[in-house]
């Protein structure tokens, strides 16, 4: 039976139209759920008894479960039980303007990026739609908040489980679902090719980000091994096809590891590959984990300067929950 929180709008009107009822009725549903936050259906009351009943018959509304939290300065960890006993994790994080909070796609994650302790858990399965919308909603619940910013950066490769994925999107982006603006949510990507084509042509004004980590193929092949799959060449192919048909600037990640990708000729390499694109690199100072072999770079900042210098635009990531292993590149749920 699916979860009444894997449908989006236009599904569950489809529904309703299979069913020899009025497609508005979705809406009406759509408001219990996410503006009403109501998920008991016996407690619709301007649906009518008969039409609980077979809603009943046909949906359930199962909850994940919020297992631990963990809390450091300005952010917290959840550690989620799902309903058949896998474990994933998301992370609130408290900004300026509100509450950001980092969502995971896929139990595990088989990209194998060697720098990320995720990926230590191979792919168990994808998340399903409700099991993500589900972590938005059981924290705003749980902290009586109400989420800005949504990134899909935590445990998974969103675009490995890409329609499920876009089915969350769409529903946390309707109006009449969650309403969080196109522009606050993220979607973060290694890099598979032929879902960023797809990604395209969707037209949904959400952010795009890509986890590039190296300037050439030699050593990005060490250190991602989709690079062997996908190149650095037919992924940036594949961005510029996005900026072409979409207007939104895309955010590059760079993971800067101590003597792997941070020397000068990297910051230059990287540069020449990012010329003239409408993109921004976001340095994200490595999070040491389990993995010895890894350690932080210390060039940080000169190697933002060599791209400021050659007019590329860079950022720093700002760091969150290192202390509680909830910062990116750390999720992996202990418990597993
Ligand atoms: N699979 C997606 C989503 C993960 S997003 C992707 O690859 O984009 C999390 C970001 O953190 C990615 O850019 C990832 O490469 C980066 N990351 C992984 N391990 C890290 C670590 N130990 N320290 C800092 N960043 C890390």
């Amino acid at each position: 039976m699916k979860n009444l929180l894997d449908l989006k709008l236009s599904d569950l009107e489809d529904y309703f139209i299979s069913i020899n009822e009025k497609k508005f009725k979705a809406s009406q549903v759509f408001e219990w759920l996410y503006v009403h936050r109501e998920f008991k259906i016996d407690n619709f009351t301007n649906l009518k008894k008969e039409l609980r009943e077979k809603l009943k018959q046909d949906f359930n509304i199962d909850f994940i479960k919020i297992k631990k939290v963990e809390e450091g300065v300005d952010v917290k960890k959840y550690l989620f039980l799902l309903l058949d006993g896998n474990y994933i994790e998301a992370v609130l994080m408290h900004h300026d303007y509100g509450y950001s909070l980092c969502i995971s796609s896929e139990v595990g994650c088989n990209m194998g990026c060697k720098f990320c302790e995720s990926g230590r858990l191979k792919k168990v399965r994808n998340l399903d739609t409700y099991e993500m919308v589900e972590q938005i909603i059981l924290i705003e619940e749980s902290e009586k908040i109400r989420i800005d910013r949504v990134v899909i950066m935590g445990i998974g490769e969103p675009f490995d489980n890409y329609d499920n994925v876009i089915d969350f999107i769409k529903i946390i982006n309707h109006p009449k679902g969650l309403a969080l603006g196109a522009r606050h949510i993220t979607v973060s990507t290694c890099g598979i090719v032929p879902k960023i084509k797809e990604f395209s042509n969707l037209d949904l004004q959400v952010n795009l980000a890509l986890s590039l980590h190296a300037p050439n193929d030699e050593l990005r092949n060490k250190i991602m091994p989709i690079n062997k799959v996908y190149n650095i060449s037919q992924v940036i192919v594949a961005i510029k096809d996005y900026l072409k048909k979409n207007n939104r600037r895309v955010t590059i990640e760079y993971v800067m590891i101590n003597m792997v990708n941070d020397s000068d000729e990297c910051a230059y390499e990287l540069a020449k590959i990012l010329k003239g694109m409408n993109v921004y690199v976001n340095l994200i100072p490595y999070n040491e984990t389990n993995n010895m072999e890894f350690k932080r770079s210390k060039r940080i900042n000169e190697f933002k300067n060599i791209l400021l210098k050659c007019g590329i635009n860079t950022t720093v990531r700002k760091e969150f929950g290192g202390n509680i292993s909830g910062a990116c590149g750390q999720l992996r749920s202990k418990e597993v």
